[in-house]
């Protein structure tokens, strides 16, 4: 069992959702579960659509419809069938977040934040999942809410870690054994089933998370970057891509600013002893950066 985690960049366009399609079409063998992030720079526009909710802006309206429109576009790009079913389940999807502005705001803005924020993974999921599913039958949409549990912390879920095992191990092992299963980064519900999310950049964790959960043979996170590089291409001219790095070493980039892998990630899948590959979309055939516990895998 491997774990793919796909973030907003790779996402972006309706190019990048085909570039996904030939990468898992080139994944041979075992079982794959796949995270996703919202597309682009959705989180942000969610984010902007939230605040200006709460704050009683007229922008309200224009904002979402920007949302909506980004993601139409790509789905008239992705699917030359308008009849296809994607194209209702993303409306109603999105009526989720019409009923919520039609309200005052009375909700507390963290629980209010996650409610329309969670919305972007759930349907750059749903275009995905559908978009794969015409060029392969064995594809499943899973709601990752019904597997990863938290308290209600809203903006940065603490996981309980005892009942996300249990559900993942009872409900989604058994969905993979057949499936290619698409699933969201970044969301789970507290006990009561309401959203939550798990902090900005939360992807990898929800990857970390479902990989540990499920003993999984290694993590991949897909980036537009050739891997873990030793400085910040944005600030030097030559840099190089560390290609073996231990977990100690990824958790330090992590937290002194490699914006690469999210702080939160390395833990769960050290105390498992998982691998963890940070491969390029751009290049998918490159090896990328695997972190792992250097003591036990000597290259
Ligand atoms: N979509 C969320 C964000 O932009 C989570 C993620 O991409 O990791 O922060």
């Amino acid at each position: 069992m491997k774990i793919y985690k796909f973030g907003g960049a790779s996402v972006k366009d309706a190019d990048g959702v085909r570039n996904i399609s030939s990468i898992i079409q080139n994944h041979k063998g075992n079982e794959l579960l796949i995270v996703i992030s919202a597309m682009g720079k959705i989180t942000n526009k969610l984010e902007e659509l939230t605040s200006a909710y709460i704050n009683g802006q007229e922008d309200v309206h224009q904002i979402f419809e920007e949302v909506k429109l980004y993601h139409f576009n790509l789905l008239n790009q992705l699917f030359s069938n308008h009849d296809h079913p994607i194209f209702n389940d993303i409306i109603n999807t999105f009526v989720e977040i019409d009923w919520l502005i039609e309200e005052e705001p009375e909700d507390a803005p963290d629980y209010i934040y996650d409610q329309i924020v969670s919305i972007g993974e759930i349907v750059s999921t749903k275009i995905v999942a559908a978009y794969l599913g015409t060029l392969q039958n064995n594809i499943k949409w899973i709601d990752a809410r019904n597997f990863i549990h938290t308290d209600n912390t809203y903006r940065e879920g603490l996981v309980n870690w005892e009942k996300t095992e249990a559900e993942i191990k009872k409900g989604l092992a058994p969905i993979l054994k057949n499936n290619i299963v698409v699933t969201q980064g970044f969301i789970g519900s507290t006990s009561e089933n309401f959203t939550t999310t798990l902090g900005r950049e939360g992807s990898d964790y929800s990857a970390a998370i479902f990989s540990a959960c499920l003993d999984a043979e290694s993590v991949t996170i897909w980036k537009d970057v050739p891997g873990v590089l030793n400085a910040d291409p944005k600030w030097f001219d030559v840099t190089e891509m560390i290609p073996h790095l231990s977990y100690h070493d990824a958790i330090e980039l992590a937290y002194y600013g490699a914006t690469v892998i999210h702080p939160k990630t390395i833990k769960p899948i050290q105390n498992k002893n998982i691998p963890l590959y940070v491969r390029s979309f751009l290049n998918p055939d490159a090896p990328g950066t695997v972190s792992k516990d250097l003591k036990n895998h000597l290259p």
